[in-house]
């Protein structure tokens, strides 16, 4: 959809086609939040959202980020830098709603909902969709369709996968002190446990991813022990805990494309990286994709090139690759550092921590890194 408003602000057609129905994705329950960096609120400004999702975000001004309870604490501010907020949280259920309502209102925009995709093929001019909906012909497919991508699938592009056998439960909570705009970053060896701030002007309420092993799943669920054992984790940051919502829970597995595009097929978003969630920039980085595709399909149509081209996919593949190979490494061998319990990795992570926090560049670096800012075009 980012990408969808990207084009048709230029005047470029587009068909979004989704396998599920219109009724059901504007209805779908999305109990999670997510935490949008300042560069992603400056491309959702550009598209024309970002006034609308403002008022129900949650500014990020503090990130305090520890291991364990007892282990050394880095605080993150974001007075230390003249960029505004660190980030905001985003209800996914209301950030989908605005995007929707943005879609149906453009004329540019195509949207074919119930979408089955039965195969596609591509040729030096052309590709096409076969579906339940019939054969739909187009300079350009754009697998946008999440971490099971078909397209992925149909165009044949090949994957590292990688199961964490972790997973993540996701709820809310209200308590009893104000979170002050704090988001929480503790890491356990059985996976992190995020703390993050929610606009609510009646309580006090935070939203909270916690990954543990997965064997762990069942007995936290089945032995009445979820509250009791989360309490533990928690400790007390927020003072005591008025009110804990049901969890619902994400298998949290690594899906990283070799390549980008297959001849007239370019996968964005979690089709072409799917990331463990220990940082919350999955959906950023998806913006920055369906941005940099944009920006490119663009500059070539304004040239009158074929959109398809392979040197035009190949261009995007190259202003993308440091970003995307930047973010898969690090989130995927943050979680394996942190997950190991050993005396000597503890304590190289201890002393890692503290040389970090000592560092005012490097705490600078990667604040901006986090928030979007740095720049990987080239
Ligand atoms: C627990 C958790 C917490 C997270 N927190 C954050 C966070 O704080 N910040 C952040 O940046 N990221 C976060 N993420 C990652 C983020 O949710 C994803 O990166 C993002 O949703 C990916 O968006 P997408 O549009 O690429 O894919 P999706 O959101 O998966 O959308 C895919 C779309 O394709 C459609 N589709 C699927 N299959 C087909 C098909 N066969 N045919 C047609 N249509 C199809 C679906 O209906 C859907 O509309 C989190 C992830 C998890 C699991």
């Amino acid at each position: 959809m980012t990408l969808a408003l990207i084009l048709s602000n230029q005047k470029i057609k587009v068909t979004i086609v989704d396998k599920n129905s219109k009724k059901n994705l504007s209805k779908f329950k999305d109990k999670r939040t997510s935490a949008i960096s300042q560069g992603s609120t400056r491309l959702l400004k550009n598209i024309g959202i970002w006034e609308k999702i403002k008022k129900n975000a949650q500014p990020i001004n503090k990130i305090k980020v520890s291991e364990g309870l007892n282990g050394f604490k880095i605080n993150f501010n974001s007075h230390s830098l003249n960029e505004g907020p660190l980030g905001f949280i985003v209800d996914n259920q209301f950030l989908k709603k605005i995007f929707f309502e943005k879609i149906n209102d453009s004329i540019y925009v195509d949207f074919i909902d119930d979408f089955e995709i039965k195969e596609i093929r591509q040729n030096e001019n052309n590709a096409s969709i076969y579906s339940n909906k019939g054969k739909f012909n187009a300079q350009l497919l754009v697998g946008a369709d999440g971490r099971y991508s078909k397209m992925r699938y149909f165009a044949n592009i090949k994957s590292f996968f990688h199961d964490y056998k972790q997973v993540a439960f996701v709820f809310s909570i209200i308590h009893d002190k104000p979170h002050n705009s704090s988001a929480i970053e503790i890491f356990f060896p059985s996976g992190p446990l995020a703390l993050l701030p929610m606009l609510n002007k009646k309580r006090n309420e935070s939203s909270v991813v916690w990954t543990v092993e997965a064997y762990k799943k069942n007995e936290l669920l089945n032995s009445n022990n979820f509250k009791k054992e989360f309490i533990k984790n928690y400790a007390n940051v927020f003072g005591n805990i008025k009110k804990i919502s049901k969890p619902v829970i994400y298998n949290l597995n690594i899906f990283s494309c070799y390549e980008y595009f297959k001849k007239r097929t370019v996968l964005i978003g979690d089709a072409c990286q799917a990331i463990h969630p220990i940082a919350g920039q999955g959906l950023n980085l998806g913006f920055r994709d369906a941005l940099q595709l944009g920006k490119v399909l663009i500059e070539s149509k304004n040239l009158g090139l074929d959109l398809g081209s392979h040197s035009i996919l190949n261009d995007y593949t190259l202003k993308r690759l440091v970003d995307k190979n930047l973010l898969v490494q690090a989130t995927h061998r943050l979680n394996k550092l942190f997950s190991n319990n050993s005396f000597l990795m503890r304590k190289f992570r201890d002393t890692g921590l503290r040389i970090f926090n000592k560092s005012d560049f490097l705490k600078r670096q990667s604040m901006l890194f986090a928030m979007g800012l740095r720049n990987f075009d080239f």
